[in-house]
This record gives C-alpha cells, sequence and structure tokens, in this order.
C-alpha cells in the first residue's frame, strides 16, 4: 500500500535529523567494499562519486541537537556556525563512517576546513575542490576537467576499482533524474504551495544528503505524488522567495515559522548544491562523447547563479529577480547564516536589482541552532500582511 504525506514526511524528517548518520553506517555494513565520501557545501560533481558506486553524504552541520564543546576551539568568534558545527561532529566520531570528504572552495571558511581535516584525520582521503570562477571553456573549463579527472582518479584509488565512462554516464542519468524529480517538486510547490509546503519539501531534499541516489528518487516521486493528491485545503498566504540559506541551513523551526507567519515560500537557495545544475546534462538523445567533457560543460552552461559564484557580464540579482516573476511572487526574505561573507556581501546588490523592479524585501539572520522565533515570527508576519494589502503581484 502507498505510504501517506504524513508517513513519507515522518520517514524524511528522521533521516534529515539522523546526525550519527546511522543509515548510511547501515548501508556501508552490507557490504565491507563499500565506501562512503562526504562533501560540505555548496557544489562538488556527486556524480563522480555514484560512479566509483560509493554513497556521497552532503554534511552540513548538527543542527540544534548537536552541543558544540570542542569545535568552538577550532575558530573565532566572529565566524559562522556551519564549521564549528562540523568539526564537532568529526570529533566526537558521528563521521567516522566516512573513508572521505570534499571540501569546495566556497568560502574561505570552507577552504580552510580541508586543512584542518587533514591535520585531524589523517588516515581519511581529504580533497578540497576547487571550483572555478572562470567560465571560459578554455581556462575554467580546462581547470575544471583537471579538477575533475583528478577527482575520479582518487576514487579510483580509495575505492581500488576502476571507474568507466559507462559508469559515469549511468550516474550522471541518476542524478539528472533527481535534478528533475526536485524541479517537479518546486513547480508543483509554486503552482499550489498549500499541498507542498516548504517545511516539508525541504526535508525530502534535505533527506537526499543521506539517501543513495536511486533511494532518493524513489522517495521524491512518492512524496510529490501523494502530496498532489492530497486534499489539503487552500490558504491564501503571500508568496514569497527565499534567498541566502544556499550553504549552512536555517532550523527546520525558521521555516515552519515563516509559514505559520502567513509566507508560502515558492522559491528559494536552500540546499542548492546538489540542484545546482539546472537542466539535464544528458542531451534528449542520449550520452554522447565523453561524460567528463559533458559535466565540464554542464558546470560552465547550466550552473545557477549564486554569491559564491563570481559573475562577471551579467548582472548580480538578475537571476532572482527574474525567479520572483516566474514563481509570480510577491517578496524576497533575505534570510542568511550570521557572518556568512559570501550571501552578505552579496546582498544590497542583490537588494538592488530587486529595487530596480519594485520588489519588495526584508531581510533577517540565523544560525543553523537559532531557537527563539518570536521575532522572526513578527517580521515576517508583518511582512505577509503588507505584501497582501499593498503588493500588485
Ligand atoms: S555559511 Fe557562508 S561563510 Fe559560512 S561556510 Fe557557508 S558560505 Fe562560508
Amino acid at each position: 500500500m502507498a505510504s501517506t504525506v504524513e508517513e513519507l514526511v515522518a520517514r524524511a524528517e528522521a533521516l534529515a535529523l539522523d546526525v550519527d548518520l546511522t543509515g548510511v553506517a547501515a548501508w556501508k555494513e552490507a557490504d565491507p567494499a563499500r565506501r562512503v565520501v562526504g562533501y560540505l557545501p555548496v557544489f562538488v560533481p556527486i556524480e563522480i562519486i555514484t560512479a566509483a558506486g560509493m554513497h556521497p553524504v552532503g554534511i552540513i552541520g548538527g543542527t540544534d541537537q548537536v552541543e558544540i564543546i570542542r569545535g568552538d576551539a577550532y575558530f573565532q568568534s566572529y565566524i559562522c556556525h556551519i564549521p564549528r558545527s562540523v568539526v564537532e561532529l568529526g570529533l566526537s566520531g558521528r563521521l567516522d563512517v566516512c573513508d572521505g570528504f570534499l571540501f569546495p572552495s566556497t568560502c574561505d571558511v570552507i577552504r580552510n576546513m580541508s586543512g584542518i581535516w587533514k591535520l585531524e584525520f589523517p588516515d581519511k582521503y581529504v580533497k578540497y575542490v576547487d571550483v572555478p570562477q572562470n567560465f571560459d571553456p578554455e581556462i575554467g573549463g580546462n581547470w575544471w576537467r583537471h579538477e575533475i579527472t583528478s577527482l575520479r582518479a582518487d576514487l579510483e584509488k580509495l575505492g581500488e576499482i576502476e571507474i568507466t565512462d559507462e559508469s559515469m554516464w549511468t550516474a550522471i542519468a541518476l542524478h539528472d533524474e533527481n535534478r528533475r524529480l526536485l524541479r517537479n517538486l518546486y513547480d508543483l510547490r509554486s503552482e499550489r504551495p498549500w499541498l507542498a509546503p516548504t517545511s516539508e519539501v525541504y526535508l525530502m531534499q534535505r533527506a537526499g544528503l543521506v539517501l543513495p541516489v536511486q533511494e532518493h528518487n524513489e522517495l521524491l516521486r512518492e512524496y510529490t505524488e501523494a502530496a498532489t493528491n492530497s486534499d489539503r485545503p487552500l490558504m491564501d498566504n503571500s508568496r514569497i522567495v527565499l534567498a541566502g540559506a544556499f550553504c549552512e541551513q536555517p532550523p527546520l523551526g525558521l521555516l515552519r515559522t515563516l509559514e505559520r507567519a502567513g509566507c508560502w515560500i515558492v522559491d528559494d537557495d536552500l540546499l542548492l548544491g546538489p540542484r545546482m545544475i539546472t537542466e539535464p546534462i544528458i542531451d534528449p538523445e542520449g550520452p554522447v562523447g565523453d561524460p567528463v567533457d559533458a559535466l565540464v560543460k554542464a558546470f560552465l552552461d547550466k550552473a545557477a547563479a549564486a554569491s559564491f559564484i563570481y559573475i562577471d557580464e551579467k548582472v548580480k540579482g538578475a537571476e532572482l529577480a527574474d525567479m520572483v516573476d516566474k514563481r509570480q511572487a510577491e517578496g524576497v526574505i533575505f534570510a542568511a547564516p550570521s557572518f556568512c561573507d559570501p550571501a552578505l556581501l552579496d546582498r544590497p546588490m542583490l537588494a538592488r536589482a530587486l529595487d530596480e523592479r519594485g520588489i519588495s524585501h526584508i531581510s533577517m539572520k540565523y544560525s543553523e541552532n537559532t531557537g527563539q522565533f518570536q521575532t522572526i515570527r513578527e517580521q515576517a508576519g508583518t511582512f505577509a500582511d503588507a505584501l497582501k494589502l499593498w503588493s500588485d503581484a
């Protein structure tokens, strides 16, 4: 018998909040040859991990469930929360199931964590993944090809296997399907947000950080079907886009508070990494050529705009304003982690792009362990009411 929405949400929430990675450990124990590779936010080419037969696991911190004891000693007080939280997870043994770790060049914080990891966990495979900031195929493209090829060789060594082109294409197809299912779910939420509220859609996404992609695809299919067929009542909340939450994640309570305050989040940049490529990598007629070339081209041509990616000729904020138009949103809530340089340094440029199109916005900050939401509820509730009273959207 098919699962209900409530059962699927409960399953996803248990997976999303499993900071001890018990499900991942069970997957690994089923076969001694299995390997797990953790990756930090935001973007790494997870297709290569899947192609190696390994389990890519997204590591985004300990939420409000993990008390930071040793992690604080590694960092000054004026940076975001996620690095101290991830170090705490590592030192407390909760990440022991991982055989390797990928640290992308999201910002100085995550870049420098790769060094900490090498010192603290010398028996683990650690790679700093230098995501290009140049989109010329001859420069950034060649660099990204070099990074992907080197990661492929490293994982072959780690798993004592060969990663064939065939397994690369199979993995790319699985992740293409994953992104297609997520786009479908985002479309459903935008069209009828009362059927698939963000507090649930987010859990579905987050479960994907700890599930093999095949299982995550199945969960997304089941939830989308169950939510579409549910008979939840229509609620006329204000439609907003949430921006700035691509790395350290807000607590679930914050997303629920925004909904209770009268906001439907109809688009966002939550957990952006696994859905960063916005179109299928494989052409409609099927795989053609070299899979590494396909991954390179996808990043150069099909990556979403993000604060941690340099843009040259385009207007910073134009994609955010376009998103507001596409989703028929009435306003934007900038919600960024405290001390997040990429998000907070971009905000004035993003706000200017919204101002130029007459799009209302407010801003707030959070940490993954923020526990008090009353002020946020009042702020978001006032914003939602103002949009309902005065917005033209
Ligand atoms: S939250 Fe922001 S500053 Fe902190 S690690 Fe992530 S991108 Fe870097």
